[in-house]
């Protein structure tokens, strides 16, 4: 695809992620699969002053273009598209609920039948590691292809999908049901669960369901 066109999805995607308020700042990051490597976000800009040529191409040896420096979180994004060749876009945010769960190492289970739309029967919490680190980005790896969204411990969210739109979309979801899981108590007790078979089903399902934003 055009790479304005992408560049200027990565904006939009951008605004909407703080106008929903699952947001905050220049906090998340966003990108999404450009030929052998990525379009991301460049690192420190506020959303509201991004132009279309401040996106950075990262190559697929994690070179960015010369003159430009993408977010400082680059390299997990990077391992997302080594991850799921399937998948073309990448978002990441501190959103506060979602956050809230890890920071207390929660994986989500269960508890909705929409947890399902990760393509696993729960969210899993990947461990702490420093923001930037090859560590860190070797946990997103292996979590991003168990599930579509995951929680990272002290630090926030990550989903992926097909585009930049679904992506937005399973963001929303993640974080409601980051909420849902506060709002029962599901930090201080064991909440009840739907069944793996059930779960399984589900799965199933989703996988000829979900948001239709095929263009
Ligand atoms: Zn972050």
């Amino acid at each position: 695809m055009e790479r304005n066109w992408l560049a200027q999805s990565i904006i939009d995607t951008c605004l909407e992620m703080n106008a929903s308020g699952l947001n905050q700042g220049t906090s998340g990051n966003v990108s999404t699969r450009y030929r052998d490597g990525m379009l991301i976000t460049p690192s420190g800009i506020p959303y509201v002053k991004l132009t279309t040529e401040m996106i950075v191409y990262v190559d697929g040896n994690g070179i960015p273009e010369p003159g430009k420096t993408p977010s400082t979180e680059w390299l997990f994004h990077l391992a997302c598209y080594r991850a799921r060749p399937e998948l073309n876009a990448v978002i990441h945010t501190h959103a506060v609920n979602s956050t809230a769960v890890a920071i207390m190492n929660h994986a989500i289970p269960a508890i909705h039948y929409m947890v399902a739309v990760t393509g696993c029967d729960h969210i899993p919490c990947i461990p702490y590691d420093t923001f930037g680190t090859k560590e860190l980005a070797e946990s997103v790896f292996l979590g991003i292809k168990e599930s579509k969204s995951l929680l990272m411990q002290h630090h926030g969210m990550l989903v992926m999908e097909i585009n930049l739109e679904k992506a937005l979309w399973l963001a929303g979801e993640t974080e409601t049901l980051a909420e849902l899981y506060l709002k029962i108590g599901g930090l201080h007790y064991d909440p009840p669960v739907l069944a793996t078979d059930e779960m399984n089903r589900v799965i199933e399902k989703f996988k000829n369901y979900g948001l239709k934003t095929e263009k």
